[in-house]
């Protein structure tokens, strides 16, 4: 059977594509939007395309002002398999939820509830973090290279990155 998918606007790119390629952020008053998941909230509503590209574009978005948890609900569909925590980064840089460095990250351990580590730091510096970490409870994970994790903040290197936020950190661990 021959189905009509209707079609929608990406309000970043503005590329008309089927519905089912936009996640749909519904306007639920004139300064607040949020990711409409299920496409059921009941409010005007705009579109943005399934891919990294645009959401993180939608980050930067002055008006439609999404919260960092509704970014990160999103970058996690499109990764729902492998997740790659690199794109979740680059799509809260400018979150006060980040904090990155490794003396930040050790001074900052009772306000951090996720910490991302470089596959390539040093065994000195990979045992003293983790030790740290173990001792607040505090769940990481080894990912990404060194320069890879910087290029999210264009550093040349870094090498820990850490979630300040419970709710973000649990989307990342779910
Ligand atoms: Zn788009």
């Amino acid at each position: 059977m021959d189905k009509h998918i209707p079609e929608r606007t990406c309000i970043v790119c503005r590329e008309k594509k089927d519905k089912n390629d936009l996640f749909r952020i519904g306007q639920v008053s004139e300064k607040k939007y949020i990711f409409d998941e299920k496409g059921k909230v009941q409010s005007r509503g705009v579109y943005v395309c399934k891919t990294h590209e645009c959401i993180q574009r939608l980050s930067k978005n002055k008006k439609i002002n999404l919260s960092m948890e509704d970014l990160v609900k999103m970058v996690n569909l499109l990764k729902k398999k492998s997740k790659n925590y690199l794109n979740v980064l680059s799509a809260m840089k400018n979150s006060e939820h980040l904090t990155f460095g490794i003396n930040m990250v050790l001074e900052d351990l009772d306000h951090i509830h996720f910490i991302i580590i470089a596959e390539d730091i040093s065994e000195k510096n990979d045992k003293k973090l983790i030790a740290k970490a173990k001792e607040k409870n505090i769940p990481y994970v080894h990912f990404g290279k060194k320069d890879e994790l910087g290029d999210i903040f264009k550093k040349d290197e870094i090498n820990v990155i850490a979630i300040k936020s419970k709710k973000v950190a649990k989307g990342l661990l779910d």
